[in-house]
């Protein structure tokens, strides 16, 4: 699954050639079993990850409105420790986080050792949404591809292993989703007129994520391109590609300490 959904480093990736409704010829039921498996043993080697305070974890979660994240979040993470995850999510900058250079409050929020770190957005909006809407000038955001791939090599030369799924959901199921935004009463909260703005603006930003994905995929902090489409494919790739790339981290409990079959708990 790594394989199949990975953006080649330097890649050519172009999204129109990719089917955002496929589904690797499985079904719903199969992929269920599959998921719950996963989930088990993401929540044992995240308690490793935690016990062992070596390595962090960085998923960043890219994806056009309705497309996912906050689903994503929700049933791939939800079998695990509370306390060793922790979530970010990246709005409109402030006016403080504009005052600094675009990355400071993304380097602020890179979970610690031992921790899984989830970006509900991310450094990304400042090569998606700021190239889109020209918020900063084009030889500023140009520079920015070759920075973060600096900024997440640091990172990753620093203990931090990086994940980033862009969750990839066609124009007609945009378009679904936002209706039942509009239709479904429990939904109605997330619906906002502003989606229909960006919406608007689709090609651009189709434009501007192969970009991100075609420049920013390195062997450090990887791609994957995610169908999503289908809800539970898109929770079963990532939660198979982030249980997969945990079992490759090498992660177990700490030695404990010498001689504890000769410890005795007094009365
Ligand atoms: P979400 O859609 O993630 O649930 P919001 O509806 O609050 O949350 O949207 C957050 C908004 O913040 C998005 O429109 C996103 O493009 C914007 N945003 C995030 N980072 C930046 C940035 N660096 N510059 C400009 N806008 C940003």
């Amino acid at each position: 699954m790594k394989e199949r959904y990975l953006i080649k480093p330097k890649g050519e990736v172009r999204l129109a050639e990719f089917a955002p409704d496929d589904c690797g010829g499985m079904n719903k039921k199969d992929a269920r079993k599959i998921l719950k498996a996963d989930k088990k043993k993401l929540r044992d080697l995240q308690a490793k990850l935690y016990a062992g305070q070596k390595h962090a974890l960085l998923i960043v979660l890219q994806a056009m409105d309705t497309g996912g994240k906050d689903g994503t979040i929700k049933h791939v993470m939800s079998g695990i420790n509370p306390q060793g995850c922790q979530i970010t999510n990246f709005k409109v900058p402030t006016p403080e986080e504009m005052a600094h250079d675009y990355l400071w409050r993304v380097h602020k929020a890179v979970p610690e050792k031992g921790k899984i770190g989830i970006f509900n957005r991310s450094h990304y909006e400042d090569v998606l949404v700021v190239r889109v809407h020209n918020l900063v000038p084009q030889n500023v955001w140009s520079q920015r591809y070759d920075q973060i791939n600096e900024f997440e090599h640091l990172l990753s030369e620093n203990g931090v292993y990086i994940l980033k799924f862009f969750l990839y959901i066609s124009k007609e199921e945009q378009k679904r989703r936002l209706q039942a935004r509009i239709d479904e009463p429990y939904k109605q909260w997330k619906f906002s007129r502003g989606d229909l703005k960006e919406r608007a603006f689709w090609d651009h930003y189709m434009e501007a994520y192969e970009a991100a994905l075609n420049r920013c995929s390195t062997p450090w902090a990887p791609w994957y391109l995610v169908p999503a489409d289908h809800k539970w494919y898109r929770n079963l790739v990532v939660a198979r590609i982030i249980a997969q790339t945990m079992e490759g981290m090498g992660l177990h409990y700490p030695a404990p300490e010498p001689d504890l079959d000769k410890v005795v708990i007094e009365d």
